[in-house]
């Protein structure tokens, strides 16, 4: 085991700070960081930075891997304090000081006297954990590649079967989440069999796709307020996406889905392609740190911070974005960077000795909005009391997201691709790999479910499990 800080005296060294997470909290938080007198490492389980909120046109062919993203090495690298660490963190000591993490086949501890976690949150399948497999969600870039494999494979399985029936499931896509997420998705599935697929195929019209989204809620982006919902309800069903609300999944396999409506009556759908973007759970470190302190966790997983983000108990343990929860504040990406600025400040000014752990001010959020795409030319934003749909909604939403995305380099391929796309109909990244599809299942194969617990329980096949090349994609 490696122990890169254990040969550091206290008298000897800086204030040490260990941030997990390179996501909007973590990197925001090591960026803060960068002039104040401490060291800083940030270990993350990727190598990159990841904007989250277009991982949707990655699985869609519109962005590349690249442009949302970047190495986080490269963007910390003038950062001279900042160290980056590649790892998985597995375990938390919170009495000794000490993260334990993981890469490949080295293990490590990584001793702070400050600990920033950021480790964000992961699908939820509310229990039903065997959905995944069938129904993948959308959080990281390995899911949207997968996901892109997954609609295109579908679309050139449906060229070529001769059954008619079978044709029909293939070319069935259901969404399961009406959130900004489901929403987007759909969306974007449905300019794709309409717009840039159309005369692509010999044998099949991709614009007699079926296009569902479901979601137990009875509205379409229920944050955004009935007049928002409404409206992004409405010009998905102009372009012919079906809306199925109030309704409840109740099983997925490989074939489609079942569905029990209000009436208490269940009905299936044959769909070769499911997506799921219905619930999220926080990282496991969440319960971690609530077993070895007065924390606790809510239903989703996240710990109940103080108000200046730090868990019960362990002023210099603070817990930041999608793991948190505090105030009823939502698990969006300027949460977790404001949240990350305020703490970088509270470290800094407690380094320098002008404020103590116990006179740190109260976090105030300052809300700037919320908006989410539906389809080219029209998206819902919501600022306080003023709503907007449609166009100028949408060109509010290019810029800001122009504007966030991380890298000159960056914003301008984004900006090439989506003039590709919102001129010419042209997406430039519809290629997919069997690797794509077949990955995630490979892996879970030799690993059991993740890089980390190969370490603990080696291999772990099943015997009685088909081998990731005998299923076609749409069967997965
Ligand atoms: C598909 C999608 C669309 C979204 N759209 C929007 C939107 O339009 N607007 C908006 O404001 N928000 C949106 N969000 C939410 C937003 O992305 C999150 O609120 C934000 O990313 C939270 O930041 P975070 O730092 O808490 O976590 P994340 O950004 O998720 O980062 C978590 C980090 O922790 C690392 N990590 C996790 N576990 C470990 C471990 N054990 N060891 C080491 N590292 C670990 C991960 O690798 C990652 O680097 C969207 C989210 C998704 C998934």
């Amino acid at each position: 085991m490696n122990s890169p800080g254990a040969a550091n005296t206290a008298a000897a060294r800086r204030h040490r700070v260990v941030i997990i997470g390179s996501g909007f909290g973590g990197l925001t938080a090591a960026q803060r960081l960068a002039k104040s007198d401490v060291d800083v490492t940030l270990i993350a389980k990727t190598g990159h930075h990841l904007f989250q909120p277009l991982l949707y046109q990655v699985a869609t062919g519109i962005l590349s891997v690249g442009d949302i993203a970047p190495s986080t090495r490269l963007i910390l690298r003038e950062h001279k304090n900042v160290t980056v660490t590649l790892g998985e963190v597995d375990k938390i000591d919170v009495e000794n000081k000490n993260v334990h993490a993981v890469a490949g086949h080295i293990d490590f501890d990584l001793p702070y006297d400050t600990l920033i976690v950021a480790a964000g949150a992961n699908q939820s399948y509310f229990g039903n954990d065997h959905f995944e497999r069938y129904a993948p969600g959308m959080k990281t870039i390995d899911d949207a590649l997968e996901l892109r494999g997954r609609i295109l494979g579908s679309f050139e399985l449906a060229e070529l079967t001769e059954d008619e029936d079978e044709r029909r499931r293939l070319l069935t896509f259901v969404v399961v989440g009406a959130g900004p997420t489901g929403v987007e998705m759909v969306g974007q599935i449905g300019e794709l069999a309409h717009r840039t697929l159309k005369d692509s195929y010999s044998n099949i019209d991709p614009g007699q796709a079926r296009i569902i989204l479901i979601d137990a809620a009875p509205a379409v982006l229920p944050p955004f307020g009935d007049k928002l919902g409404m409206a992004a309800r409405k010009r998905l069903e102009e372009l012919g996406v079906e809306v199925h609300l109030n309704a409840m999944v109740t099983d997925v396999d490989s074939k489609g889905i079942e569905v029990k409506d209000p009436d208490g009556t269940t009905r299936r759908i044959e769909a070769a392609c499911k997506i799921w973007s219905a619930g999220v759970q926080a990282s496991p470190l969440g319960k971690m740190l609530a077993d070895q302190t007065d924390a606790e966790i809510d239903r989703a997983g996240r710990v109940q911070v103080n108000k200046d983000f730090s868990v019960p108990g362990h002023p210099q343990v603070f817990v930041i974005g999608d793991m948190m929860s505090l105030d009823n504040l939502p698990g969006v990406s300027p949460v977790a960077i404001q949240g990350a600025k305020y703490v970088a400040k509270q470290i800094d000014r407690e380094v320098e000795g002008k404020q103590r752990p116990t006179e740190r001010p109260a976090f105030k959020y300052f809300d700037k909005g919320s908006m989410a795409t539906v389809t080219r030319y029209s998206a819902v934003v919501k600022i306080g009391p003023i709503e907007m749909h449609g166009f100028i909604a949408w060109v509010m939403w290019l810029l800001v997201h122009l504007a966030f995305l991380i890298g000159f380099r960056n914003r301008l391929a984004a900006l090439f691709s989506w003039g590709m796309h919102i001129l010419g109909d042209k997406r430039s990244h519809l290629s997919a790999t069997s690797r794509f599809v077949y990955g995630r299942r490979a892996l879970d194969r030799v690993y059991g479910g993740g890089i980390a617990s190969s370490l603990e329980g080696g291999r772990r096949e099943s015997a009685d499990e088909k081998s990731p090349a005998e299923e076609s994609p749409a069967d997965k």
